[in-house]
């Protein structure tokens, strides 16, 4: 691993500390022991990383937690040969969402496949069904970042179920990466529900059916929730400091990022963001190219607007 990268995943940047809420809380708590766990929501679904409500509905999840993986599947990825700076590895890997047994829902995180000179080409064994493991940190501090990585578990490909469709759903993952690298936030609509999914996974997991039809969002959205940071991150600016779910005008799908530009105890759901760029020359095909994001000064959006989005 590289000392100088911090970003070992996308989702939850920064350390959260206990005060999160009981269920944020708990999944931390578990993988600090080295479980994991998602939250069954009251339709049944099993969500990881657990969330406080379901965000197909709104509800309060049931408050039953649920032991998934450490065993998953790998339902999309991204190969990245030429790792920057920025990047949790210093050899080739791919971002993957993965799929723990168990679960309903898949987390964005590090698929390392091996060593690998710089510049490798996407290795054989690196397929879409491919089963992985997650490899904990020697020293879990109970944030997400102690899931190093997931590593292929062995040699064996799970049969393609929902994915059997003439289409590459890493390609959509790869598309959303090259939009990021122009300073686009490229996302798909289904075609079944009509929501916008950002960034695209090739499909709609809550209907099982492909995605292609290309929808570009804006880089401004609203806050739905926030928690409050008090340890140090080498992306953030500054203790205390902000995470926030942030919806981006004309998605459907909240995204996860740093809230900076205001004091953290100003953050308030429902307040209006724009994305603070890196500069121009810094960009990679990576979501660190949005240092974090800052207030507009707009009137904040009203509760409701943001109600089925928490
Ligand atoms: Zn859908």
């Amino acid at each position: 691993m590289s000392q100088s990268s911090p970003n070992h995943v996308l989702e939850f940047p920064g350390g959260y500390t206990r005060s999160v809420g009981p269920v944020i809380g708990r999944f931390l708590s578990d993988l600090r022991d080295g479980r994991l766990v998602g939250v069954r929501t009251r339709a049944g679904r099993v969500l990881f990383p657990p969330l406080e409500y379901d965000p197909d509905t709104g509800e309060d999840v049931t408050g039953e937690f649920v032991e998934v993986g450490p065993v998953g599947t790998v339902e999309s990825f991204s190969w990245v040969p030429e790792p920057l700076s920025s990047h949790p590895l210093d050899r080739p890997f791919a971002w993957a969402l993965i799929r723990p047994d168990g679960a309903d829902t898949a987390i964005l995180h590090v698929l390392d496949v091996g060593e690998f000179e710089r510049g490798a080409k996407q290795p054989k064994r690196l397929k879409t069904g491919l089963r992985v493991r997650a490899e904990f940190r020697g020293d879990p501090k109970g944030e997400i970042s102690d899931i190093k990585a997931f590593r292929p578990e062995v040699s064996m490909i799970n049969s393609p179920t929902r994915l059997e469709y003439d289409l590459r759903p890493g390609k959509a993952l790869d598309r959303f990466f090259e939009g990021v690298a122009e300073g686009r936030l490229l996302g798909h609509r289904c075609d079944v529900c009509g929501k916008v999914i950002v960034p695209m996974a090739g499909l709609c997991a809550k209907d099982g059916v492909p995605t292609t039809e290309e929808v570009e969002v804006a880089d401004t959205g609203v806050v739905t929730t926030f928690a409050v940071n008090n340890l140090p991150d080498p992306r953030a600016p500054e203790v205390p400091f902000v995470s926030a779910y942030i919806l981006l005008d004309g998605a459907d799908i909240t995204m996860l990022a740093l809230v900076a530009g205001i004091p953290a105890d100003q953050v308030r759901m429902g307040m209006r963001v724009k994305a603070a760029w890196k500069p121009r020359e810094e960009w990679g095909p990576t979501l660190t190219n949005i240092r974090w994001f800052e207030p507009t000064g707009e009137p904040d959006v009203a509760f409701e607007t943001i109600e089925e989005y928490l």
